[in-house]
């Protein structure tokens, strides 16, 4: 009954790649007012479904954009088990949890496989409540958050009979499994290190914990999770059932996207579940996964329509340290499907869960920690005294399954470390990420705006114009020098065209559809079908190969109004997109330059980053099998040549369409940003029944000598508008010389000076350099406090003696000591400007 083994990696068959299709996945620690409401257009398990469907069949629907603080990458998105045919048993966003075989279909306690991003509905179907939420989590203040803090801390007394209850079928479970496991043979095993260490063990009685505590105290108190022969997370306290490699984790353990962390946030929603049943009257838990982005929350509800806002913080988080002290163990347990329902009678919710999840005579886990005990797969942290610190950072409402015809729960989110200090910290940059705000600096710069009239669709202002055109021209340049073609394709085409590309049936609620004379069109949510057309719109000889179109089209996605999030998801975008069709034999080159030119154009900004690359699911993949092999193998010398240390392997995580590369930046606040994609595609040309005559002689029938051609799908900036809006908070508005929209201002020391000022500004301008004379009635010093503030990269004053040596003086915004100015020729100075803008120097130097 209680078996259990380590599933293969080909039981786990996971879900791949599944870039989160929506192309500004977003998730910047300034979290965005319009996130906090979660409310669901559909079902998320719908929406997941097709999600993962699409972004298994079509590359381009998924392009970049996960930007991830902490590194902590959903690398649940690649252990979500994928059986088509029973989809909705199969849908949980545990990171690499697996259940006993025997135990039936996993069921995590956020069956949901919903991840935060849900659709959201219209902003007018939203309750009057929750659009009062709203406002305040948009930072409006009210009377409610100032009560932050107030108010005394107590539990329920007595607790809900049903704790005892479930404590009661858990311990007799427990016995029995203790049994159970007192029976198992206690051969000999040998545990394998990381480091090729081997260990003696026993069968049913070693712990990974054992093993660590072998080593070192510290490391014991350290590590949160187990890793077991390189793909099963295993409780730190769960006995090893025979011989297996072991690699011990901690909070900063890279591996597979920082998983450690996402076990321990898990565990951390457990912990603030617990706290709310054990504070809230009729406390009825749903859906409480951890969060890409770091953090977690808990979807509940509560008895008597309770509402959850910020004066209940202190009692959830003082519960939570109760908690947190008493370092309750976590204890798991595998139960028959029966026994789950009746443990959790009084929780209609998880009954759906188990009722939906859990096939008839099979068994699902559960897991305990003090009173509570919740549907889980686990894996967990050994005990609640691991999360030292634990804060509740926001809530908002949503539905259960996230059908807004089901009960509506209070989702609560939350975020905690493993030490104070790192809480510290991340509060820090929370301030200055707030600070940084991409839309507050867009509007203060008059870069950007919105309005309703077209939610979604940014109105680019002249100065915003400015960064936007620099950041195309930089990519024309490179075009330019690597041998791409740029084409313009339509913004809207005919049904028949997303028919053939698979888009109609997987994505077409999320295009734009219109009606042109009868017929149904679609505007366009990527280019790679109109550039499939332009392929083919004559015949193709080899000798055309590579050919790489690039496009830098119109692109619009029906994003649902309360998605929207500043620049950073959005409905209209532009994309550095382009199309490289080439031959198998040219798959290798063309990733090189590919890389290389990804380099190029990350350089000028500062940005580090680290590239995945998602190799061949065994269970999942079409086309030819040499090929792929072949692909890959391209795939990883590129790597080990362009940046050795600086990739990892995303084993079976590609799409079924091709492997990929996805390139992570890291900002200046240390946040992670997905934006660069190169996807291989062997299936658009199928579709599009693409092909090129090669060099053979062809048939008499003047065929036999056409070849499929490969297409790979690049970008690098990603969408233009969502790149602007990381550069902004990069830089925090302080805008490089070259993609500055204020690079010089001329200040006349006096109204005699005018005119020279006048003069000098437009010799700048006629120099293709953005400059302005102020000509204000301000006092000198006036202007220049005004041009600092707005940013200005230089400042030249002029007076007399500049107006007689025909000269000016420099201000560097960039100089580190200011005040040190330079007095040089205007043609001097044109020229080192002009030859600093087109180098791209982050920093401005002149001297
Ligand atoms: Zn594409
Ligand atoms: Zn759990």
């Amino acid at each position: 009954m209680f078996e259990s083994k380590i599933p293969s990696r080909r039981e786990l068959s996971t879900l791949n790649a599944c870039i989160p299709p929506r192309h500004q996945r977003h998730a910047s620690s300034p979290q965005p007012p319009s996130q906090q409401i979660e409310l669901t257009r559909r079902s998320p398990e719908v929406y997941m479904i097709t999600r993962h469907i699409l972004a298994a069949r079509l590359p381009f629907l998924s392009p970049r954009f996960n930007p991830r603080p902490f590194a902590a990458r959903a690398s649940a998105q690649r252990s979500i088990p994928f059986q088509l045919a029973s989809l909705s048993h199969s849908l949980h966003t545990t990171p690499a949890v697996k259940m006993p075989e025997a135990a039936g279909a996993p069921v995590p306690h956020e069956p949901l496989v919903g991840k935060t991003e849900t659709q959201q509905p219209p902003k007018q179907k939203q309750p009057k409540q929750q659009q009062q939420q709203q406002q305040q989590q948009q930072g409006k203040k009210n009377d409610k958050k100032e009560k932050k803090g107030g108010g005394a801390v107590t539990e329920l007394n007595p607790p809900p009979e049903w704790f005892a209850e479930r404590i009661k079928i858990f311990d007799d479970y427990m016995a029995k499994y203790n049994d159970f496991v007192a029976k198992q043979e206690r051969s000999p095993i040998t545990v394998t290190l990381p480091d090729g260490k081997q260990v003696e063990g026993t069968a049913w009685e070693t712990t990974p914990m054992d093993i660590a505590k072998g080593i070192s105290t510290s490391l014991a108190d350290r590590i949160i999770i187990a890793k077991v022969d390189n793909q099963e997370l295993w409780d730190l306290t769960r006995p090893l059932e025979k011989s297996v490699s072991l690699a011990l984790l901690d909070f900063d353990s890279p591996e597979n996207d920082y998983e450690a962390r996402q076990v321990f946030w898990h565990s951390s929603a457990h912990v603030m579940g617990e706290a709310c049943e054990r504070s809230f009257e009729g406390c009825c838990l749903g859906y409480g996964p951890p969060l890409p982005e770091g953090g977690f929350f808990y979807d509940m509800n509560l008895a008597n329509e309770k509402t959850i806002g910020p004066e209940d913080y202190k009692q959830i988080e003082e519960i939570s340290k109760k908690a947190v002290k008493e370092k309750q163990k976590f204890e798991r347990l595998s139960l028959p499907k029966e026994v789950l329902l009746e443990m959790f009678k009084y929780n209609k919710y998880k009954q759906h869960y188990i009722n939906e999840k859990v096939p008839d005579g099979t068994e699902s886990t559960v897991y305990r920690c003090g009173p509570l005990i919740d549907l889980c797969l686990g894996p967990h942290v050994p005990h609640t005294g691991r999360i030292k610190s634990l804060a509740v950072t926001k809530n908002s409402s949503s539905y259960f399954l996230g059908d807004k015809d089901n009960d509506s729960f209070q989702r609560v989110y939350g975020m905690s470390f493993p030490d104070s200090k790192q809480m510290t910290e991340w509060k820090k940059l929370q301030e200055e990420a707030a600070k940084r705000d991409h839309r507050k600096i867009g509007l203060q710069q008059e870069l950007f705006f919105f309005s309703d009239l077209s939610p979604g669709s940014p109105f680019m202002l002249p100065l915003g114009m400015r960064i936007y055109n620099a950041l195309m021209k930089f990519i024309r340049e490179e075009y330019h020098k690597r041998g791409f073609v740029e084409v313009g394709t339509p913004n809207m085409f005919n049904s028949k065209l997303w028919q053939t590309s698979g888009h109609w049936e997987h994505y077409s609620k999320d295009m734009f559809l219109l009606k042109v004379e009868e017929e149904q069109f679609a505007l366009k949510p990527m280019n790679c079908p109109g550039h499939c057309v332009a392929f083919d719109h004559r015949e193709r000889s080899y000798k055309e190969l590579p050919l790489r179109m690039a496009e830098f089209g119109v692109l619009h996605r029906n994003e649902a109004s309360g998605a929207l999030s500043g620049m950073t998801r959005v409905r209209r975008f532009v994309q550095d997109d382009a199309h490289i069709f080439c031959t198998v034999d040219q798959i290798g080159d063309e990733l090189l330059g590919a890389i290389d030119f990804l380099d190029a154009v990350y350089k000028p900004f500062g940005f580090d980053y680290k590239v995945g690359l998602s190799t061949r699911n065994p269970e999942k993949w079409m086309g030819d099998l040499e090929v792929w092999n072949k692909a890959e193998s391209s795939l990883k010398d590129v790597l080990e040549a362009k940046m050795p240390g600086r990739w990892h392997i995303n084993e079976a995580d590609a799409a079924f369409y091709g492997p990929k590369l996805d390139f992570d930046l890291t900002d200046a606040l240390g946040r992670k940003w997905q934006c660069g994609t190169i996807q291989l595609d062997f299936q658009l040309p199928e579709r599009f029944n693409l092909s090129y005559r090669g060099p053979e002689q062809p048939n008499a029938d003047g065929t036999g000598n056409f070849h499929r051609p490969v297409m790979i799908h690049r970008a690098i900036l990603g969408s233009l508008e969502r790149f602007l809006a990381i550069i902004t908070e990069n830089c925090a508005g302080r805008w490089p010389f070259w993609l500055s929209p204020r690079q010089v201002v001329v200040i006349p020391v006096a109204a005699l000076y005018r005119d020279y000022a006048t003069k000098v500004a437009k010799a700048f301008s006629d120099a293709d350099i953005y400059a302005e004379a102020d000509l204000s009635d301000n006092t000198l010093n006036k202007k220049i406090r005004n041009a600092q503030t707005q940013q200005w990269n230089f400042i030249l004053v002029v007076g007399q003696d500049e107006l007689d040596a025909g000269a000016v003086n420099i201000r560097n915004r960039d100089d580190e000591v200011q005040g040190r100015e330079e007095t040089v020729k205007l043609e001097e100075a044109i020229a080192k400007l002009v030859k600093l803008k087109s180098e791209r120097q982050r920093i401005s130097k002149v001297a």
